[in-house]
C-alpha cells in the first residue's frame, strides 16, 4: 500500500428533513452569500426550505451559475462578496454549484489575477485565505460535496480546468435523498455514471497490495450497477435514492483514493470533449472510459480482469478474455443508463477533435496522465479517434 493522508474535515449531514439543520449549521454573525444555480431550487421546494431555516440570516441571493459553471460568471459573485464584505457562502445545487462556490471562495482574497488559479492549478492550503462554505446538494454525481476539488470552464479560451486544496473542503454538507425526486432522467442518468467512473478512475489501474480499497470500490461499483437502472426509474424509492446518493460521496471524498494509484485521464480528456460540445460530463465519460480501457489494454488488463470477476462475475480461459468481456459489460451498462458511447452520437463536426485535443494538451505541457504516466499524446490521439 502507497502512504497516505487521510484529512476530511466535512461535517457530512445525511438523511430526510435534514436541511432544517442549516439554522444551527450557518453562521449568524457575519452576511451569507446564497449561491444557486439556473432556479431548479424555485421548483422543487428547496429554496423554501433553505429560507425557512434560515430566518434570522442576513442574506445575498446570486443564481445563475450555469452547469460546467463559468469563471466570468463566478467573477461577478467574488465582486459581489468583496463588496458587501461577505464571511459565508452557502452552494444551493448540483457540483456546477458546489464547483463555482470553490472558485469563489478562493478567488475572494487571491491577489493577482483571478485566472491563473486555473491556469496555474494554484493549490489552496490555508483556511484563512479562503470564505468558508457550506453547501445544501440537491444532484448526487460528483462527490464535490465532500471533496475539495472543482472544474471550472473559461469562457473566452473554452477550457474547462480544475483547482482545489485542503482549504477547500465544504465546513459542512446536507444531503437529502429526497431532493433527487426532481430530477430529470437525464440528469439521475448522468449522476450514476459520473460516480462509476469515479470509483473507476482510482480503481482500474493496475493490480497492487491495497486489498480493502479494492473491495470497497468494488462494492461501491456493484452498488451502482444494481441500483443504477432502478432509481433513473423511480428517485422518490428512499432505498434507491439514499443508497444512490451516499454511493456518489462514498465514490469520490477521498476514502478509496488512498492508498492507490489513480488514473484520471478519462475526466481530463472527458472535460475537452465538453469545452467542445457542451456534452454533459458523465456523457463524456461513458465515451472516453471504455476505449481509454482498450487503447491501455495492456497495461490495465490483470485490473480489468479482477473487475470482470468479482464485480460482473464473469468466468473465462484468461485474463484477456476476462477483461475484454469486462470492458463490453461496461459499455452495456452504460447504454442500460441511456449513454451514446461515440462522440459523433453526440456532437457534429468532430473530425478535429483529436488533433484539437492533442494540441491543447501539447500547449499546457501534459505529455503523460495515467497510473503509470503511460497514456501519451498519441495514446490520447487513438482513444479519441477511437470514440468517434
Ligand atoms: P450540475 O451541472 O450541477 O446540474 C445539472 C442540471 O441539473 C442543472 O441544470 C441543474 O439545474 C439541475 N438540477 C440540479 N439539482 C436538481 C434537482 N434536485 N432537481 C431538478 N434539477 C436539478 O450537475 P452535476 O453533474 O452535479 O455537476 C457537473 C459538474 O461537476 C461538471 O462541471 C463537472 O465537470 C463537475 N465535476 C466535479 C467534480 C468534483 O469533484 N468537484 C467531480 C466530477 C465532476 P439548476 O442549475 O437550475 O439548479
Ligand atoms: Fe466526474
Amino acid at each position: 500500500m502507497l502512504n497516505f493522508e487521510l484529512y476530511n474535515p466535512v461535517n457530512y449531514v445525511f438523511g430526510k428533513g435534514q436541511i432544517a439543520k442549516l439554522t444551527d449549521l450557518v453562521p449568524t454573525n457575519t452576511k451569507i452569500l446564497l449561491a444557486y444555480g439556473g432556479g431548479s431550487i424555485f421548483k422543487n421546494g428547496v429554496y423554501d426550505q433553505v429560507k425557512a431555516a434560515l430566518p434570522n440570516h442576513d442574506i445575498v441571493e446570486f443564481g445563475g451559475i450555469e452547469p460546467n459553471p463559468r469563471f466570468e460568471t463566478l467573477m461577478k459573485a467574488v465582486e459581489i462578496i468583496r463588496a458587501e464584505k461577505i464571511g459565508f457562502i452557502l452552494a444551493v445545487g448540483g457540483g456546477s454549484v458546489i464547483d463555482g462556490v470553490k472558485f469563489i471562495s478562493a478567488a475572494v482574497n487571491f491577489e493577482g489575477d483571478e485566472a491563473d488559479i486555473l491556469k496555474k492549478r494554484i493549490l489552496f492550503k490555508d483556511v484563512t485565505k479562503v470564505i468558508p462554505f457550506g453547501t445544501v446538494l440537491t444532484l448526487p454525481a460528483t462527490g464535490s460535496e465532500m471533496n475539495s476539488g472543482a472544474v471550472v470552464t473559461i469562457e473566452a479560451t473554452q477550457e474547462k480546468l480544475t483547482l482545489g486544496g485542503s482549504a477547500l473542503f465544504p465546513v459542512f454538507s446536507i444531503v437529502d435523498p429526497t431532493v433527487i425526486t426532481s430530477l430529470p432522467k437525464r440528469q439521475l442518468q448522468n449522476g450514476v455514471v459520473d460516480a462509476f467512473t469515479h470509483v473507476m478512475e482510482q480503481y482500474l489501474t493496475y493490480t497492487h497490495d491495497a486489498l480493502l480499497q479494492d473491495r470497497i470500490s468494488e462494492s461501491i461499483l456493484q452498488t451502482l450497477i444494481e441500483i443504477g437502472p432502478d432509481v433513473v426509474e423511480n428517485p422518490s424509492d428512499y432505498k434507491l435514492a439514499s443508497n444512490f446518493v451516499w454511493s456518489a460521496t462514498m465514490a469520490l471524498n477521498g476514502l478509496i483514493q488512498k492508498g492507490v494509484p489513480s488514473d484520471w485521464a478519462t475526466h481530463m480528456i472527458g472535460h475537452e470533449l465538453t469545452a467542445l460540445y457542451e456534452i454533459d460530463h458523465a456523457r463524456t465519460l461513458a465515451i472516453i472510459g471504455p476505449n481509454l480501457y482498450r487503447v491501455m489494454f495492456d497495461t490495465k488488463k490483470e485490473k480489468l480482469a479482477q473487475y470482470g470477476q468479482r464485480v460482473w462475475n464473469i468466468q473465462g480461459n484468461s485474463t484477456e478474455e476476462i477483461a475484454e468481456k469486462a470492458i463490453e459489460k461496461t459499455v452495456e451498462f452504460f447504454h442500460k443508463m441511456g449513454m451514446k458511447t461515440k462522440i459523433s452520437e453526440n456532437a457534429e463536426n468532430i473530425e478535429k477533435t483529436a488533433d484539437f485535443i492533442v494540441n491543447r494538451f501539447e500547449e499546457r505541457g501534459w505529455k503523460a496522465m495515467g497510473e503509470k504516466q503511460n497514456i501519451t499524446l498519441e495514446k490520447v490521439r487513438a482513444i479519441v479517434e477511437m470514440s468517434y
